[in-house]
C-alpha cells in the first residue's frame, strides 16, 4: 500500500458539479484537490465545507486550456507527493451562438477548455496512473454530445469529442488497471443553466421523462459509482444522467 495520500483531482470543483463531486468523493474517504480559474472564493467555500465534515481538501487555480500551467501543476503538485485514484475532468464552459454566426475564437475557446484541457489532464494523469498500475478517470460529458442541440455546436462537438477520446483512452490504458468512463449529463440545475428563462426550463422539464431537471448530486452519484470499486469491470462506457431525455 501507497503511503501517500489517495487523492481525487476534480477540475473545475469550486461550484456547480464539480463542487458536488468533489464533496461526495471527499465522503467516501478521498483527499480532494480541486481546481478553479476565476472564482477563489467559491474554490475556498468547497474546501471549506469539506473540511468542515471531516475530510480532506485543497484548491488550486489552474486554467485547463493553459497547456503550460496543466504541466506544472501535474509536475509540482501531483506527481510523487500523492497517489492520484481519481481524475474527473469536469472543468466546461460554454459560448452559445447559432453556427452561422458563431466567432472562430467562440469555437476555439469551448474546444479549448471543454476538449483539449481534458485531454491534457487526462495525459498527465495517465502517466502518474500508468507507475501507480491503478486509477479512475471520468470526463464530464453531455447529453447534447449524444443529441446535439442547436446553438452549441461548438459546445456538442467537444462534448462528443470527449466520448470519443473516453473510449480510445479505456482501451489504451485498461492493461494498467486504468478504467476511464464518461459521465453524460443531461439539465443540471447550476450556474451554467441557470440562465435560461421560465419558459425554457419548464419546455425542457416537459421533455424529459423524469419531469425535472437534475441536480448536481445526480451527477456526483454516477461519478462516484465509476470511481469506486464496484464499477471495476466498467471501462470506456458513457453514463448518462438524464432522466431519460436521450436513451
Ligand atoms: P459551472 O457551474 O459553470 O462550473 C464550471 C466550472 O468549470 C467552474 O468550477 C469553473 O471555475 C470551471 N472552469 C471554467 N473554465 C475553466 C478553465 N479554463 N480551467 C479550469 N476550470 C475552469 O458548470 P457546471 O454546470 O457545474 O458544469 C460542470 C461540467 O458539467 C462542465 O463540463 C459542463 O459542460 C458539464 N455539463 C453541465 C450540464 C448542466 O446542465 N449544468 C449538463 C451537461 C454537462 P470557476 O468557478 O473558477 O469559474
Amino acid at each position: 500500500m501507497s503511503e501517500l495520500l489517495s487523492t481525487a483531482l476534480v477540475t473545475g470543483g469550486s461550484r456547480g458539479i464539480g463542487r458536488a463531486v468533489a464533496q461526495t468523493l471527499a465522503a467516501a474517504g478521498y483527499q480532494i484537490f480541486l481546481t478553479y480559474v476565476s472564482k477563489p472564493d467559491e474554490a475556498e467555500q468547497t474546501a471549506r465545507a469539506i473540511l468542515a465534515a471531516g475530510g480532506r481538501a485543497r484548491a488550486f487555480r489552474l486554467d485547463v486550456g493553459d497547456s503550460e500551467s496543466v504541466a506544472a501543476f501535474f509536475r509540482d503538485e501531483v506527481r510523487e507527493r500523492v497517489e492520484l485514484a481519481v481524475l474527473v475532468n469536469n472543468a466546461g464552459i460554454t459560448k452559445d451562438g447559432l453556427m452561422l454566426r458563431m466567432k472562430d475564437e467562440d469555437f476555439d475557446r469551448v474546444l479549448g477548455i471543454n476538449l483539449r484541457g481534458a485531454f491534457l489532464c487526462l495525459r498527465e494523469a495517465a502517466k502518474i496512473m500508468s507507475k501507480q498500475r491503478y486509477g479512475r478517470i471520468i470526463n464530464i460529458s453531455s447529453v447534447v454530445g449524444q443529441m446535439g442541440n442547436a446553438g452549441q455546436v461548438n459546445y456538442s462537438a467537444a462534448k462528443a469529442g470527449l466520448i470519443g477520446m473516453t473510449k480510445s483512452a479505456a482501451k489504451e490504458l485498461a492493461s494498467r488497471s486504468i478504467t476511464v468512463n464518461a459521465v453524460a449529463p443531461g439539465f443540471i440545475e447550476t450556474d451554467m443553466t441557470a440562465a435560461l428563462s421560465d419558459e425554457a426550463r419548464d419546455a425542457y422539464a416537459k421533455a424529459i421523462p423524469l419531469g425535472r431537471l437534475g441536480s448536481a448530486q445526480d451527477v456526483a452519484d454516477a461519478v462516484a459509482f465509476l470511481a469506486s470499486d464496484k464499477a471495476s469491470y466498467i471501462t470506456g462506457q458513457i453514463l448518462a444522467v438524464n432522466g431519460g431525455l436521450y436513451c
